[in-house]
C-alpha cells in the first residue's frame, strides 16, 4: 500500500474501514493493492463516469464488474427499481416480475428453458454443480485453470478474478474433500481436456465460454465444441458459466455465438442490472428436479427479489439490436485506440463486443500460465497512471475492462489520450513507485 501523502476524504475513510472491514473492503479487488494504491471511495456514478467522495471525476471502465451494461443510474432503471420499492421491497413470495424475467430470459437464450434465481452468481454456480451431481450420480466436476465461478469451495482451485490478483493458487479453509472433487485442465488444451474427461466419471463439465477472469482469453477455434462432444461422449454436463458472457457479448450470450449449448447455464451481472440478481437455467427436465417440483434443495431468502428483478427486465428491455451494434462499436473503438495509444510497446488488447483486456504482454495468452506470466508490474502502473488521469481501469490484469451503453465517443477519445501518457509515463517509469 502507498502512504497517502494528502489527508483526504478517501485516505480517512479508508484508515477507518480498515479497522473495521478486512482490508477495508468487502471484496477483495477493491482493496486495489494488486496496482500497489489505496481504494478509492466512490460517492456516485452519472453514466459512464464516477465520482468519488473527494470529488474526482474518472471514466469507469469497472461498471460494478459487469452489471452496469447501461452505465451508471440509467434513468429507465432506476425508474424500473424507485416504481417496485414504493409496492414494497420483498416479500417471500411468489410475483409477477418473476415470471416475467424468466420469460424474457428464456426468449434469449435457447438452451434455457426454465430458470431458478438466486442472489449471486456463485449461489448459481453452486446449485450448478449440486443439480449436476444429482442428475448424473456422479461428483467430479472439471473447471479449467483461471476460470472463477464465484467463491464456492470446490472451485477455489486455481481460480482466476481475485484469487488471481493476489497469486493465490487456492484458498485456507477449503476441505480436502471439497478439493478433491475438482479437476482442473489448462484452458485451450484439448488433449488435457479429453484426457481428464475420459480419465474421471465427471457430473459436469465446468467453463466461462468467454474467459473473463484471468483478463480474457477466448476459446481456440473449436473448443467449445470439444467440451460438448467430451460432455456428450462420457456422460457429464456441459455447465457453462455466462455471468459475464450472458447479455453482453450478443442477446443469447456466448451460446448465440458459438453455437455450442449447455445443459446448464450460470448466469449473473446483467441480469440484476446492478442489483443482486443471479439465475441457473437449463433444460427443463434437469431444472425440474430442484426443489418443490424435485428432490435437489435450494431455496434463497431474497431470490427473484422485486427490486433486482425489476432492475434486470429494465436492463435487458433496453438491450435490442441497435444497442449490441453500438456496444460492440464503442468496445472496438477503444481497442484500437489502446493498439494506437500503445504504439510498439508490449502489449494485447484482446476483445469482444462489451469487454476487452489489455494484456502486458508480446504474445495473446491463450491460458491461464500466459495471463499469469504477464509484466504485472508495468500493468500496476499503467492503472495508477491512468487513474491520475481520470480513466478507471480493473485494478487487476486478471480482470476484463467493461465499457458500457453510456461511453460516448468522447469518453473513448479521452481515454485513448490518457492511455497514451500512460503508455509513456510507464516507458520512462521503471520501477517508480512498486509497491
Ligand atoms: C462474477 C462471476 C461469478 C460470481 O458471481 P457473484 O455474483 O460475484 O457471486 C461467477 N462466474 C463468473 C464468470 C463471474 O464473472
Amino acid at each position: 500500500m502507498s502512504a497517502s501523502l494528502t489527508d483526504t476524504r478517501s485516505t480517512q475513510l479508508y484508515a477507518r474501514a480498515l479497522e473495521l472491514m478486512p482490508g477495508g473492503v468487502n471484496s477483495p479487488v477493491r482493496a486495489m493493492r494488486a496496482i500497489g494504491r489505496d481504494p478509492i471511495f466512490i460517492a456516485r456514478g452519472e453514466g459512464a463516469e464516477l465520482v468519488d467522495v473527494d470529488g474526482n471525476r474518472f471514466i469507469d471502465y469497472v461498471c460494478s464488474w459487469g452489471p452496469l451494461i447501461h452505465g451508471h443510474a440509467q434513468p429507465q432503471v432506476i425508474a424500473a427499481i424507485e416504481q417496485a420499492a414504493e409496492l414494497g421491497t420483498s416479500f417471500g413470495a411468489a410475483t409477477a416480475g418473476e415470471v416475467e424475467l424468466a420469460a424474457a430470459v428464456v426468449a434469449r437464450m435457447e438452451s434455457v428453458e426454465m430458470l431458478r434465481m438466486t442472489s449471486s452468481g456463485t449461489e448459481a454456480s453452486m446449485t450448478a454443480i449440486r443439480l449436476a451431481r444429482a442428475a448424473t450420480g456422479r461428483e467430479q466436476v472439471l473447471k479449467f485453470a483461471g476460470a472463477y465461478h464465484g467463491h464456492v469451495d470446490g472451485l477455489l482451485a486455481q481460480a482466476g478474478s481475485g484469487l488471481a490478483t493476489q497469486a493465490l493458487p487456492a484458498s485456507p479453509g477449503v476441505p480436502q474433500s471439497a478439493a478433491a472433487g475438482t479437476v482442473l485442465v489448462p484452458w485451450n488444451d484439448a488433449d488435457a481436456l479429453r484426457e481428464a474427461s475420459e480419465r474421471h466419471e465427471l457430473a459436469a463439465i465446468l467453463a466461462e465460454p468467454l474467459p473473463a477472469n484471468m483478463g480474457l482469453v477466448p476459446p481456440r477455434e473449436g473448443y467449445l465444441e470439444l467440451l460438448r462432444e467430451q460432455a456428450d461422449a462420457t456422460g457429464a454436463l456441459l455447465v457453462l458459466d455466462e455471468v459475464i458472457s450472458g447479455f453482453r457479448v450478443a442477446r443469447g450470450g456466448a451460446q448465440e455465438r458459438s453455437g455450442v449449448r449447455a445443459d446448464l447455464t450460470i448466469l449473473g451481472k446483467v441480469i440484476g442490472g446492478g442489483l443482486p440478481a443471479a439465475a441457473l437455467g437449463g433444460r427443463g427436465e434437469l431444472m425440474r428436479m430442484l426443489a418443490p417440483a424435485g428432490e435437489v434443495y435450494q431455496a434463497g431468502t431474497l431470490s427473484g427479489n422485486p427490486l433486482a428483478v425489476a432492475a434486470g427486465l429494465a436492463t435487458l428491455e433496453l438491450l435490442d439490436e441497435a444497442a449490441y451494434a453500438r456496444l460492440s462499436a464503442t468496445t472496438e473503438r477503444l481497442a484500437e485506440g489502446l493498439r494506437d495509444a500503445a504504439g510498439d510497446y508490449p502489449v494485447r488488447v484482446v476483445s469482444l463486443p462489451g469487454l476487452l483486456t489489455v494484456f502486458f504482454a508480446a504474445e495473446e495468452p491463450v491460458d491461464f500460465a500466459d495471463a499469469q506470466a504477464c509484466d504485472l508490474h508495468a500493468y500496476a502502473q499503467w492503472c495508477r497512471e491512468l487513474l491520475s488521469r481520470g480513466v478507471y481501469p480493473p485494478p487487476s490484469q486478471f480482470e476484463a475492462w467493461f465499457p458500457s451503453l453510456a461511453h460516448s465517443h468522447e469518453h473513448i477519445d479521452r481515454t485513448v489520450e490518457a492511455a497514451a501518457a500512460a503508455f509513456a509515463a510507464v516507458r520512462e517509469g521503471g520501477p517508480e513507485g512498486h509497491a
